[in-house]
């Protein structure tokens, strides 16, 4: 006898498992692999939803209840995504539904509030052949100038909606009542797909002939492409040198092998620029998935997947769950970047589940970046990842010059104000000779850290070589690893002098004083303030370049991505705050931010210059970005990670337990620490910290409370994990004290 067996769509852990329905007679041809059905269950046979994971057949059925109901006319999972379900339950700790969550549309899922369904129309069409319609028209059988508008609209066009020949024709719907009632047109409901893009054209392009570094990286990826074995590449190469030409030559080449392919990028990068790339290259072959679309558009675009209408997809990480069934190629562009790691459960890395999928499929991953992560040079250089390097510009343009200015010496020259003479001088002289700047500050990491003014000095944890954070609710420093404090100081502990204190500006600070200073010259604005409409992104930059505005003046945002031919100056207003996020990746991140921004300079034919602004002149992440030299980077940091015992020599892994009740939170963090400490033997190898108050002591009214786990092996990390869950399920729902785990995540607060 047939059963199917099924993973209910929202449970608590208690029921998190698979149970096994018989199929009943009538439903047996409906019944399959990946569709939802309604069951019966618990004692009281309510109904509920769940999602059919397999087929078996069984001559044990005694105990079991029939299914009841399909809701799906097609799986919505398909069997690759049944898999990586139960992969991800186990690998990151998670629930069936917070895995499938993450494969299915929003509002799709039974969980969620807001259905969204194929979009049906209905559309208008004629009743009758061209001639007659010519005839009717033509004459004198209709009269009314209305009537006779839908009918010539509709003999130029199969179909059209009824709200469109509202919209376009001004007529009112009875006017369509009534020629239907004539016989002479008709309606019909049709699925239609919210095409984000509708109506655009995008510019063809054809593929490159490829320079000898292209050529040479190319032959590598199909020779390996050919081999049909899971392999991964790193492409590191500097900006300009002709990777995304590469990516859409081996996109087209594994699409040619009739095989799909997925581009990541980062959220920030899915600029119009990138999007008209793809379009323009593939066409209606391509859906892109962003956090800007509808819901509606977001769910048509996975329909057009998951039924084998297109075989690309681009788009941030969420894309990675793109549905096909037949995936040959993942590629994972500007790869260092944090958004490609999900801070809500299941906290997974993009990186890991598109590896996990190209396993088994024997397809190959490519990572792409100007700046790769410390983490994956390593294991170019010292594992499993393949190193593909190009060093030239395609168009064989300069590297713009880079100069450091030193803030102490323009404190000293009584040059109070944020920004050095000489960033002013070039500014002017920009706006005089109507080319572009570019003002860039770091904001990511919010937390402020403490810097003498006069000599430069950050206040750092003696424990873990990490600059501390400012609280100023009880004006203590922090750090973010070791939970080490110490009371903010007066002077500077070094040089005595009192210009030492907690450091952080806005863009709409800066903004106010280069009004201030240019009070001629045209300013914009890019942060999360000024781009939350679907569009401002798109229409901040579009007036930035067709208006020639001066001065952008932006955050991460502009650092990426961007081609303006016209801006020849950058200035990076506070290195230093990048410099001291409190994370043991500050260096890592500043290398990489100074190097993407500087990258937008001196695009065209005029050469660039890039002005970087800092209290500490002599660190290495800057100077190494100055000199554009990856390796020297790489080389330090490696070292220093090493020193430390950061990644990748190890992992690090945090548990948050937070709750309403201050006690209640710190007492069960206390109980899965001691938990942890009796099952986990540490050695110089491993260590358990904590609990300690995480450094963001309070979020929503709830208290949280941290626990640090450094470990080399990953597998005894997640084996802890599960351990712990399963102890603590039931105590944490009753002392409605929550938490959460997550292995390397991309901040520790
Ligand atoms: P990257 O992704 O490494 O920044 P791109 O692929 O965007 O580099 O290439 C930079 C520019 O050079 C783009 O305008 C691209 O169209 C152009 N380009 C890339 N490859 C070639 C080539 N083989 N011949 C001519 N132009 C190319
Ligand atoms: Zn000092
Ligand atoms: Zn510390």
């Amino acid at each position: 006898m047939k059963v199917a067996s099924v993973v209910l769509s929202n449970s608590t852990r208690k029921f998190d498992k698979e149970y096994d329905y018989i199929i009943p007679e009538n439903l047996i041809n409906e019944v399959s692999e990946g569709i939802r059905v309604i069951v019966p269950f618990g004692n009281s046979n309510r109904s509920v939803e769940g999602y059919v994971f397999k087929l078996k057949d069984t001559d044990e059925t005694d105990k079991l209840k029939s299914i009841k109901k399909v809701v799906d006319k097609s799986p919505v999972l398909n069997e690759d995504m049944i898999n990586l379900v139960r992969w991800m339950k186990d690998r990151y700790v998670c629930c069936y539904k917070d895995a499938i969550r993450c494969m299915i549309p929003p509002g799709t899922g039974a969980d969620s509030k807001t259905k969204v369904k194929e979009k049906i129309v209905k559309n208008a069409f004629l009743n009758i052949t061209i001639p007659e319609a010519l005839e009717l028209v033509e004459g004198d059988t209709i009269k009314k100038i209305q009537q006779i508008r839908v009918i010539e609209l509709l003999m130029e066009n199969d179909y059209i909606p009824v709200s469109d020949l509202v919209r376009f024709s001004g007529v009112s719907r009875s006017v369509m009542e009534t020629l239907s009632k004539k016989g002479y047109i008709e309606f019909k409901d049709i699925e239609t797909n919210r095409e984000p893009n509708a109506g655009k054209i995008y510019e063809s392009s054809e593929p490159m002939l490829v320079n000898s570094e292209q050529d040479n990286v190319l032959k590598e990826l199909i020779k390996s492409f050919e081999k049909n074995k899971f392999e991964e590449f790193l492409i590191h190469g500097v900006t300009g040198s002709g990777k995304t030409e590469i990516y859409m030559q081996m996109i087209k080449h594994c699409c040619d092998a009739g095989k799909q392919s997925i581009v990541l990028v980062p959220e920030i990068s899915l600029t119009p620029q990138m999007i008209e790339r793809f379009k323009g290259r593939f066409g209606s072959r391509v859906a892109v998935i962003h956090s800007k679309l509808s819901l509606g558009e977001r769910f048509d675009q996975w329909r057009l997947i998951r039924d084998g209408k297109v075989d690309i997809a681009v788009g941030a990480r969420s894309a990675v769950f793109a549905p096909f069934d037949n995936l040959g190629l993942i590629i994972i562009d500007e790869e260092h970047e944090n958004t490609y790691k999900s801070e809500i459960t299941p906290k997974y890395h993009a990186k890991e589940i598109a590896k996990e999928r190209l396993k088994s499929k024997n397809g190959i991953l490519i990572y792409g970046s100007a700046t790769p992560s410390v983490e994956t040079y390593y294991y170019s250089k010292n594992g499993d990842i393949k190193l593909q390097e190009m060093n030239f510009r395609v168009n064989k343009m300069n590297m713009p010059a880079v100069k450091t200015i030193d803030m102490r010496k323009e404190l000293e020259n009584g040059n109070r104000s944020m920004f050095s003479d000489n960033l002013i001088t070039e500014i002017r002289k920009n706006i005089d000779e109507k080319q572009q700047t570019i003002l860039f500050l770091n904001k990511r990491g919010s937390a402020s850290f403490v810097l003498c003014r006069a000599c430069g000095l950050v206040m750092r944890c003696p424990n873990c070589n990490i600059s501390l954070t400012y609280h100023s609710h009880n004006e203590r420093l922090i750090c973010h690893y070791c939970g080490f404090t110490v009371k903010n100081p007066k002077a500077c502990p070094k040089c005595g002098s009192n210009y030492i204190k907690h450091f952080g500006t806005g863009t709409q600070k800066v903004e106010e004083e280069i009004k201030k200073q240019f009070p001629d010259a045209s300013v914009i604005r890019m942060d999360l303030d000024t781009t939350t409409g679907k569009n401002s992104h798109e229409e901040i930059l579009t007036s930035f370049k067709k208006d020639n505005i001066n001065i952008l003046i932006g955050t991460q945002m502009i650092a990426k991505g961007l081609d303006f031919p016209n801006v020849t100056l950058v200035g990076i207003l506070a290195a230093d705050s990048m410099l001291n996020t409190g994370d043991f990746r500050a260096s890592e991140r500043t290398f990489q931010l100074i190097t993407q921004v500087s990258g937008r300079a001196g695009r065209g034919k005029i050469p660039g210059r890039v002005i970087i602004q800092t209290y500490n002149d002599g660190d290495f992440s800057i100077n190494a970005a100055c000199g554009n030299d990856y390796r020297s980077f790489y080389e330090t940091e490696i070292s220093l990670r090493e020193k430390l015992a950061y990644p990748p020599f190890t992992n690090i892994a945090i548990i948050i337990v937070s709750g309403i009740d201050d006690k209640a939170a710190y007492d069960l963090s206390v109980e899965i620490k001691n938990e942890i400490s009796d099952k986990f033997k540490t050695d110089e190898d491993s260590d358990v910290l904590g609990p300690a108050r995480s450094p963001l002591s309070k979020i929503k009214n709830k208290y949280r409370w941290r626990i640090v786990l450094k470990c080399s092996d990953k597998d005894r990390i997640i084996s802890i994990f599960e351990n712990v869950s399963k102890t603590f399920e039931k105590k944490s729902r009753t002392s409605k004290v929550a938490f959460s785990m997550d292995i390397n995540p991309v901040n520790m607060l």
